[in-house]
């Protein structure tokens, strides 16, 4: 019984190395050197779910990570089914709110508050996991990160509210910026 699963494990491996041996060209061992790691991995990804952002200002996408599993994504915009800013204008433009204020005046979401929001709808656990997003997150979507149970950010920019940094830090959320 055990002798077919060991040929079947150990053969595709040996002619794997094989083939690697005699094909290991220079082009080859650059592409094994460039795989990016996890965390990149992932932030590229939720840059990708940026782009579906319907924000007219920011766009800015989150995921919930767990043992290297995406549990969620999200983006910032209006609730579902409902008018975008993109598409009616947003109150904060027109108003000329400066960056970091004000957000109840708009229609949308941050993507932050939408990937926990995605994983509640559908029944995802939150916990343990960690936040890949665009950005630093506000001192809202801060608050709801660490009751939600992530324990760790991973971000690309900055995005200045130090009460979210001060919030994050005093609940021992590690925040690395990429
Ligand atoms: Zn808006
Ligand atoms: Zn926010």
């Amino acid at each position: 019984m055990s002798r077919p699963v060991q040929t079947a494990k150990t053969r595709p491996d040996k002619r794997e190395n094989m083939m690697g041996k005699k094909a290991a060209t220079k082009d080859s061992k650059r592409k094994t050197n460039n795989r990016p790691d996890w965390d990149t991995y992932f932030l590229d990804i939720i840059e990708v779910v940026s782009r579906r952002s319907t924000c007219r200002r920011r766009s800015v996408g989150a995921g919930l990570v767990r043992d290297r599993r995406i549990l969620a994504t999200g983006y910032n915009g209006a609730p579902s089914k409902l008018k975008h800013c993109l598409d009616i204008g947003c109150l904060r433009e027109q108003l000329n709110v400066p960056s970091g204020e004000r957000h109840e005046l708009c229609r949308g979401l941050h993507a932050e508050q939408n990937v926990i929001i995605q994983a509640a709808l559908h029944g995802v656990i939150t916990k343990g996991s960690t936040l890949y997003c665009t950005n630093h997150p506000c001192v809202i979507c801060a608050k709801m990160i660490i009751n939600a149970g992530i324990v760790r950010i991973v971000i690309r920019d900055d995005y200045s509210d130090p009460l979210a940094a001060q919030m994050l830090k005093e609940a021992e959320i590690s925040v690395i910026q990429l």
